[in-house]
């Protein structure tokens, strides 16, 4: 019986090379198992956001396969949302209108979406600003917006490249735990590339470390800490103990 459906997601023998250049990314193998929280981390320009283009179909593999729920990756489309660094939201739509937009194409019925919205907004914490422009909002509340669009749908597979790079570290820690809290209510497989070692580490089940020239495989980390982890988790010994050994391994790469 092929075991190729049991995973999410998984990269056998991918190479990527844009045109002629070097490859970005050379013979990665991984997959990725239901439920699992992986994020990725490396060096700028190693290849981490063209690992999620390979997952969402955006770009074709050069060499080797991405089968996603068992399938190519276009083809599962429908199971996967993406959350891109810059939220792109509509400015002429309102808040509302941002998020519901996904299930308007979809052709759900006005009033499935306009409870699926307001249940998702309310989720998020947006209640207060459903009527809002994107211009009114702070880019931590842009991003909530971005999460919620993401979200609404459904996703069983949720691809986040550096979402939350561009907010202050407040902001940051209080949407980690929101998205943490989040996931215990959907339970979807998530795909997280970031900079930050401390977010990886609070955030993840399990963390790969690219390194680059061309862009591999150079750890693969379990983070052994149990879920639920909140503001509480933060600052315990077992944290600290975590994010020294993935700071160290990561140096090694940066080196390379
Ligand atoms: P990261 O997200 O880790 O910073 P990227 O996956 O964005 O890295 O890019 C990896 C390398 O591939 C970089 O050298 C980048 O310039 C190159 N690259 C990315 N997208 C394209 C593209 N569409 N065409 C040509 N080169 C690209
Ligand atoms: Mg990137």
């Amino acid at each position: 019986m092929s075991t190729v459906g049991r995973h999410e997601v998984a990269f056998r023998g991918v190479t990527k090379r844009y045109g002629e250049r070097m490859a970005v990314l050379a013979d990665v193998d991984f997959s990725v198992s239901k439920g699992e929280f992986v994020s990725v981390i490396g060096p700028s320009g190693c290849g981490k956001s063209t690992l999620l283009k390979l997952v969402s179909g955006l770009t074709p593999p050069s060499a080797g396969t991405v089968a996603v729920d068992g399938s190519e990756p276009a083809a599962a489309r429908g199971i996967v949302s993406y959350i891109f660094q810059d939220p792109t939201l509509l400015p002429w739509r309102t808040v509302q209108q941002n998020v519901a937009l996904g299930l308007e194409l979809e052709g759900i019925s006005r009033s499935d979406r306009e409870q699926r919205v307001q249940s998702m907004l309310t989720l998020v914490g947006l209640s207060d600003v459903v009527q809002a422009f994107p211009r009114q909002l702070s880019g931590g509340m842009k991003m909530r917006v971005s999460i919620a669009r993401a979200l609404v749908s459904r996703p069983r597979i949720l691809l986040m490249d550096e979402p939350f790079a561009a907010l202050d570290e407040m902001t940051r820690d209080r949407l980690n735990e929101e998205l943490l809290r989040l996931r215990e209510e959907g339970q979807w497989t998530v795909i997280f590339v970031t900079h930050a070692v401390t977010e990886a580490v609070f955030l993840s089940s399990r963390i790969l470390i690219l390194a680059p020239h061309p862009g591999r495989i150079a750890h693969d980390i379990q983070v052994d800490l149990p879920y639920p982890r909140n503001a509480a988790t933060r600052g315990s010994a077992a944290l600290e103990e975590r994010i020294a050994a993935v700071s160290k391994a990561l140096r090694g790469v940066q080196s390379l």
